[in-house]
Formats: structure tokens, C-alpha cells, sequence
């Protein structure tokens, strides 16, 4: 059977993630997450003083970009790819609330985005893969065989957000949620570096009424459609 490259893009936190995850196990591909490359960039520039008050030192950033290292290591312990940022884990420091308040205005970075699209596109160099982010299908591998676009209602994303946070033990309010998601969204769409938008050739998923088993059933469909 012949391997692809598959592209997921879509609004932040729509459920990119679990389903690119649970097609690579499916199809035996490679699973790239390019939104925590960004947050473990953000995660180094909050913790070397790069962010003050809500803005970012860009130039401060840029010129020690070049020693920032970040790329994933399988743990077989609980069979995951993590993160590390100049080698060491920090999978649970980027998925809090801090970064995820940050890391819109470190994506609109042009010298974060060209280190980062180069490096998935090395990462990529092999077929079999399946990645996420906002620019996959338009930027990274346009060329790519599949591409989907996630999207679904931005309260229904908040709450079950919410939901998954509240299960974690996190105090975080909904309200916060909420605001994160719409914000992230509005500076994803109109960023001038690789905006989020649909590519012309992508497949939209509305997962806003449907279980993730369906929707994975409905992805798979569109793979089988690819590589039969
Ligand atoms: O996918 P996730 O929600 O973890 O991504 C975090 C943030 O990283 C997004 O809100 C977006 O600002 C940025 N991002 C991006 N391009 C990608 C992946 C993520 O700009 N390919």
C-alpha cells in the first residue's frame, strides 16, 4: 500500500491532535504535533525573560533562536512522543495555560516560523506521516496527498476543552478557556506569516455534532479513498 502525507490544520482546540494520533496508530504513520514545536518555543522565551507584560522581546528572541533546540523523543514507557526543549522534557510545561496564552504572538514570529517549517519539513522527508498545526496544507507540504480541515462550533471546542482540563485537576474557568480559544483564533487567522486559512484542496470536518469515532471513521475513509 502506498504511503501518503496527511495534513491536519484547523481552529485551536478542535481535536486535531487525538485524531491525527489515533489515524497514525491505525496506519502505522508518523504522527508530528508542529503546535507544541510552538509552545516549547514560547515555553524557553517566558522562562529566559522574553516576555514581559503581555509582548514579546522579538529581537532578544531571535538572536539566541539559533541555540534553541526542540524535537521529540518516544518514551515506551507510556508509548508517546514528547517534547523536549535543548533536551530536556517539557511534554506537561506547554500544555498549561501560561503558554497557551503566549504562544499566538511567538507563532507571528517570521525567523520562529522559517526554523520550524524547515525543521517539520526534514522530519517529513518521509512518507507515511501525518501532521498537525495551522499551516500544513498550505505551507509545509502543500504537496501533501490529504488535507483536512478541522473546525467546529468555538463554545462546543471551549467546553470540552474545559472538560479535559477540569479532569486534570486544572482550576482554570471556563471564561479563560474561552477567551484563550477565541483570541488564539483570531491571531492564527490574521497573522501575516502562514495564516491559518482552508487550503483549496483540503476536506472540511465539522466535528461540532458528530463523536470523535465517527470522525475518525470519516478521515479513515478519505485516507482509504487516497491509497487504494
Ligand atoms: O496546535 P496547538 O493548539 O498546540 O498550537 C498552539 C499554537 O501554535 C497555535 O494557536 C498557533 O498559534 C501555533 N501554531 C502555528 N502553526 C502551526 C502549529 C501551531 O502557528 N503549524
Amino acid at each position: 500500500m502506498n504511503k501518503i502525507i496527511i495534513a491536519i490544520d484547523g481552529y485551536s482546540s478542535c481535536g486535531k491532535s487525538t485524531m491525527a494520533k489515533e489515524m497514525a496508530k491505525k496506519l502505522n504513520y508518523i504522527y508530528i504535533d508542529t503546535g507544541a514545536m510552538y509552545r516549547a518555543i514560547t515555553l524557553f522565551a517566558l522562562r529566559n525573560n522574553l516576555i514581559a507584560n503581555n509582548s514579546v522581546n522579538e529581537i532578544g528572541l531571535v538572536a539566541v533562536l539559533p541555540n534553541v533546540k526542540v524535537k521529540f523523543n518516544y518514551n515506551s514507557t507510556n508509548n508517546k512522543s514528547e517534547t523536549f526543549l535543548n533536551d530536556v522534557n517539557i511534554e506537561s510545561e506547554i500544555r498549561g495555560l501560561e503558554v497557551s496564552n503566549h504562544v499566538s504572538k511567538i507563532a507571528q514570529i517570521k525567523a520562529v516560523r522559517a526554523k520550524l517549517v524547515e525543521l517539520q519539513r526534514e522530519m517529513g522527508k518521509s512518507k507515511g506521516l501525518i501532521m498537525d498545526g495551522r499551516d500544513i496544507g498550505t505551507v509545509v507540504f502543500p504537496e501533501a496527498e490529504l488535507k483536512i480541515f478541522m473546525t467546529a462550533d468555538y463554545k462546543i471546542r471551549a467546553q470540552r476543552r474545559f472538560n479535559e482540563l477540569q479532569a486534570k485537576g486544572d482550576t482554570t474557568s471556563f471564561e479563560e478557556v474561552l477567551n484563550n480559544i477565541t483570541s488564539r483564533d483570531m491571531d492564527d487567522t490574521s497573522r501575516t506569516e502562514n495564516p491559518l486559512i482552508q487550503a483549496k484542496d483540503a476536506i472540511v470536518i465539522d466535528n461540532s455534532n458528530i463523536t470523535p469515532a465517527e470522525q475518525l471513521a470519516l478521515a479513515l475513509d478519505y485516507v482509504c479513498a487516497k491509497i487504494d
